[in-house]
């Protein structure tokens, strides 16, 4: 049984049931999430549970959809209020074909036509995205990034995901599969990559898996990243270095970032931040600026997502807006 969250439509008086609604589906490797989401970024309903990629897809993508209805039931709205339905999913995918191609926090899922899916269950337009991009695009309309025109976004937790906001507008790359932010290299022959099979990426010392992987390797046994930040905290030496390493990276890393991007804005969500905070922050911050080229290093801000937990399906509904703006322009244009 899945519970769902619910805002009472008419305690809040926001008058929501007149605007648009969009449905948004977030595939993790170990949630699944689905929510209803207004056009002022406001959540209606929201519903989490456990992915069981290990089930394979059929099953999967099954529960997905039974989360989406019970999304839909949970927001108090008739069927018709919903506009669209947009999905994130880690990557690689092909949002064209509307494909989860074989992401790799999925295994066995391969080919998995999500937008043919999901289109047959709503009766709406679907749109698929990555999981990073559309997080971007949530803290970019609605979060932390709201009036930047030049925004980065890193989300911190199994692995390590970006998205990229130019001019005011998402990048995506060629095949809509640019912006791996986390696969930038921080030690051309350092650790290996689960993410891409390289070396020294950004996400092998920074995700929440390295960072309880370096944990293991330094002496501290079966421990997780807020186990080692805990301790860090608490004084602990062995905990302190692994920690001081992490920021190292993710300094190292985020400094290529902004030298490259010059961003207004760097946004940092995912479970290792929001369960670290500025013990994460504060160091990263510090080394950015001193080591970033100038004016670059002083220009960029760097903060904690705003979104929060709701991030995924924020931002899944935050690229069904941008895609329902985009055939809106080209219908009127
Ligand atoms: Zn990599």
């Amino acid at each position: 049984m899945t519970a769902v969250e619910s805002r009472d439509a008419v305690a809040d008086g926001s008058g929501s049931s007149a605007r648009s609604h969009v449905l948004g589906l977030d595939i993790g490797g170990t949630k699944l999430a689905a929510g209803v989401v207004d056009e002022t970024g406001q959540v209606r309903s929201f519903a989490v549970e456990s992915t069981r990629a290990e089930e394979g897809p059929e099953r999967g993508v099954e529960r997905l959809l039974e989360l989406g209805r019970s999304a839909v039931r949970g927001a108090g709205l008739a069927p018709e209020q919903i506009q669209a339905v947009g999905i994130g999913s880690g990557g690689p995918l092909d949002a064209a074909r509307g494909l989860l191609t074989a992401p790799p926090h999925l295994p066995g899922w391969r080919d998995v036509p999500i937008v043919a899916r999901a289109e047959a269950a709503f009766g709406l337009p679907v749109v698929l995205d990555n999981d990073a991009t559309a997080a971007a695009a949530g803290e970019h309309r609605y979060g932390a990034g709201a009036g930047t025109s030049h925004m980065v976004y890193l989300t911190i937790s199994t692995g390590v995901g970006g998205g990229i906001v130019i001019d005011g507008r998402l990048y995506r790359g060629a095949t809509g599969n640019g912006g791996e932010l986390g696969h930038v290299t921080v030690d051309c022959a350092g650790r290996p990559c689960r993410g891409c099979g390289r070396q020294g990426c950004l996400e092998a010392y920074v995700s929440g898996t390295s960072i309880a992987e370096r944990a293991r390797e330094a002496g501290m046994g079966d421990v997780t990243a807020s186990d080692v930040a805990a301790a860090a905290r608490s004084g602990d030496t062995v905990a302190r270095e692994v920690w001081d390493a992490t920021t190292d990276a993710l300094a190292c890393g985020l400094t290529s970032i902004v030298n490259l991007f010059e961003p207004q804005l760097v946004v940092l969500g995912g479970g290792v931040v929001s369960g670290t905070g500025e013990q994460l922050l504060g160091p990263v911050r510090e080394r950015v600026r001193a080591e970033a080229m100038m004016p670059a290093g002083a220009a960029a801000q760097i903060v904690e997502s705003a979104l929060g937990r709701h991030v995924g399906v924020v931002g899944a509904a935050a690229i069904a807006y941008e895609r329902a703006a985009s055939v809106d322009v080209v219908a009127h244009g």
